[in-house]
């Protein structure tokens, strides 16, 4: 009997991601759409205004939700859903707050249905290898670059610039995902400086200092290199960079030779593990970071920005 799932906002990573890898998997059947507006692509399954209508159209008819909303929608979606027991997949950064993440755990256990926080740039195919690599290393540099155009790859989401939407760290979570994965130690924030536009509320452009020569820059501006990029040295001499989000591996100048079933798909191969056995799985590493990057850091205003 295939997991019946519905996707629980129908935007660009619910059509571009969601959909092939629910359709490409035997495990699943997708049975739902939840979108208080009509989505801009029609889904090819019936769409809900919310959780409560779907629950009251279909009783019974569907086992678990994939929620792709913006972060800051998703704690009341996902207590109803586990509330009426369905398992939850939620897209990355799980929620607005770590407060949020710690209610979401809590209710998930206390419904005893599988609650899954998934960092899919984690299930790219370098991150296995340079972790295995990395594994009881001291790590003497560390370096992330992840340079994208906001106008390019998010168009006209202005939710992204609004509280809880996470600015430029919105894609710099994905390479804090990757390195909290790949790291033999903890990073912590020592300094860090926020650029947000004089019009928004979320950071354009971050850097972060880590101490120890470990440092991270994120930046949304238009700018003819964009990159994602990781780089990490070790004390026995070798260097690692991950380029492309985390897809291609290269040690000490040579690329490396890595494989896996892609980021969407195995994100779904895993939750289907999760929900035979019921389990959570929430890792709240990054979000930790960017929590305390706002904390610590200094937030500076810098030029207006519109789509
Ligand atoms: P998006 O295109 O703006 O899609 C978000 C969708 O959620 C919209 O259709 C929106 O509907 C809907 N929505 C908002 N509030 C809702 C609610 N309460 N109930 C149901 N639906 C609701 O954004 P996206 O790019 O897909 O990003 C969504 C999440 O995926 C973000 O957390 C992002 O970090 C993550 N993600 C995005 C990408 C990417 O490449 N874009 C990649 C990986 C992960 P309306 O438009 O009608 O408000």
């Amino acid at each position: 009997m295939p997991i019946r799932i519905a996707i629980v906002g129908y935007g660009k990573i619910a059509v571009d991601q969601h959909v092939p890898a629910i359709q490409g998997n035997s495990e699943y059947q997708l049975v739902a759409a939840v979108s208080p507006r009509p989505p801009q692509v029609p889904p090819p399954v019936p769409v809900y205004e919310s959780v409560g209508a779907m629950l009251q159209a279909m009783p019974g008819g569907v086992d678990a939700i994939a929620v792709c909303t913006p972060p800051s929608a998703r704690h009341p979606i996902v207590a109803e859903a586990l509330a009426a027991g369905l398992h939850v997949l939620i897209e990355k950064p799980p929620a607005a707050t770590l407060g949020e993440v710690e209610d979401m755990v809590r209710r998930a256990h206390a419904a005893n249905r599988t609650l899954y926080a998934a960092w899919h740039a984690q299930h790219n195919d370098g991150v296995d290898d340079a972790r295995d690599r990395l594994a009881g290393k001291t790590v003497t540099r560390f370096r992330i670059e992840w340079f994208e155009d906001v106008r390019k790859w998010h168009p006209g989401q202005d939710w992204i610039f609004a509280p809880g939407g996470f600015g430029v760290f919105d894609p710099g979570i994905n390479a804090l995902s990757i390195s909290t994965s790949i790291l033999p130690m903890p990073l912590f924030i020592r300094q860090a400086k926020l650029l947000v536009p004089a019009n928004r509320q979320q950071p354009i452009a971050v850097s972060l200092d880590f101490g120890d020569n470990l440092s991270a820059d994120f930046d949304f501006r238009e700018r003819p290199d964009e990159h994602w990029v990781i780089e990490v040295d070790t004390a026995d001499g070798e260097q690692l960079r991950l380029s492309e989000g985390g897809t291609r591996l290269a040690v000490n100048g040579a690329e490396v030779k890595v494989s896996g079933i892609g980021e969407y798909p195995s994100i779904y191969q895993h939750f289907a593990k999760l929900v035979a056995a019921n389990q959570v799985e929430v890792d709240v590493d990054p979000l930790r970071i960017v929590a305390d990057a706002f904390m610590a850091g200094s937030h500076q205003t810098t030029d207006a920005f519109d789509f």
